[in-house]
């Protein structure tokens, strides 16, 4: 990286898509690995040691603290409407989140990147599509009515891959949008914000403190609504547009490196402790600032106090 620093840096120019952020570029370690690898044949081969077609497995490790670059991203759609988001749903995890888009529009990829998947699946995400990126990340794009993209092909951020549909175990054409890192699902909340059609920050840091913590919190969830009877689940289904899958039993909500308390059918709400910001909490539970000023009715240059209670879905 360090004899590409030169070319790390052109790419980094181009890739600024405000002058906000050219403040943050002036500033960035250009040694640091999540930068960008210059590499779209190999994406991310710092952290992926293996090229397969299947969804889960992935070898290789995440970095302590990884910082996932989020610049140069392009949202998959302009659509800002959330039909579900991720996180427990009917007895099992929602790896991903539903965006409401029509038969027939324009998905774009999220980042440059490499087709690693190009599928259908009858059961599940229908005609779908998995990108690698350079940032480490891979995304993936469910439902669609067609695929426009080829397994290997290398894509620019922005660039359509597909069409929205509604293929698979889908009622109502939206798009599945997931992010993974090494085969496991994180909240694409916490980076993408569809409402506002931005990404989060420039940067998504994957630290092991928020993984812990995270599990154990997805673990209690998916037990209550565990207990919750059909007739909840039915009228979830009704509500939502994927339809109620056949129970089975995952534990892949047990390993993932990121997952957060995720917004419930009910509200969740948070006591403020010392050090608590309200960007903290918005990353504890998988949502945005701003969502969080809406929710509780606070102005920009709100303080929180110590014990205030807070609305977080
Ligand atoms: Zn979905």
């Amino acid at each position: 990286m360090t004899s590409a620093s030169g070319f790390a840096q052109d790419i980094i120019a181009r890739q600024a898509p405000s002058d906000k952020r050219l403040k943050d570029i002036r500033n960035v370690k250009l040694n640091n690995t999540a930068v960008i690898s210059a590499d779209l044949n190999n994406p991310a081969a710092n952290i992926y040691t293996d090229w397969t077609d299947n969804l889960r497995s992935c070898s290789g490790s995440v970095p302590a603290n990884y910082k996932i670059d989020l610049r140069g991203f392009c949202m998959p759609t302009p659509s800002r409407k959330i039909n579900s988001p991720f996180g427990p749903r009917w007895g099992r995890q929602h790896e991903g989140m539903d965006i409401k888009v029509y038969i027939g529009d324009t998905i774009r990829a999220a980042f440059d990147g490499k087709v690693r998947i190009c599928k259908y699946n009858g059961g599940g995400y229908g005609y779908y599509i998995v990108i690698r990126h350079p940032n480490g990340l891979e995304t993936l794009y469910g439902h669609l009515s067609k695929q426009i993209v080829k397994k290997d092909q290398i894509v620019r951020a922005g660039e359509p891959i597909g069409l929205g549909g509604n293929t698979g175990r889908s009622n109502g054409s939206h798009l599945h949008f997931e992010t993974r890192m090494l085969g496991k699902p994180i909240n694409p909340a916490l980076m993408f914000d569809f409402v506002n059609q931005d990404v989060t920050g420039d940067y998504f840091v994957l630290n092991e403190g928020v993984s812990k913590g995270a599990v154990a919190a997805a673990t209690r969830s998916t037990k209550r609504i565990k207990t919750e009877n059909a007739q909840k689940e039915t009228a979830m289904a009704a509500a939502s547009n994927e339809k109620v899958p056949a129970p089975t039993t995952t534990n892949a909500n047990q390993n993932s490196p990121a997952q957060q308390p995720q917004k419930q059918e009910e509200p969740i709400s948070y006591s403020v402790k010392a050090g608590d910001t309200l960007y903290s909490i918005a990353r504890k539970y998988g949502t945005t600032v701003d969502q969080l000023r809406k929710l509780n009715g606070l102005k920009n240059n709100a303080v929180l106090k110590r014990g205030q209670v807070i609305r977080c879905s």
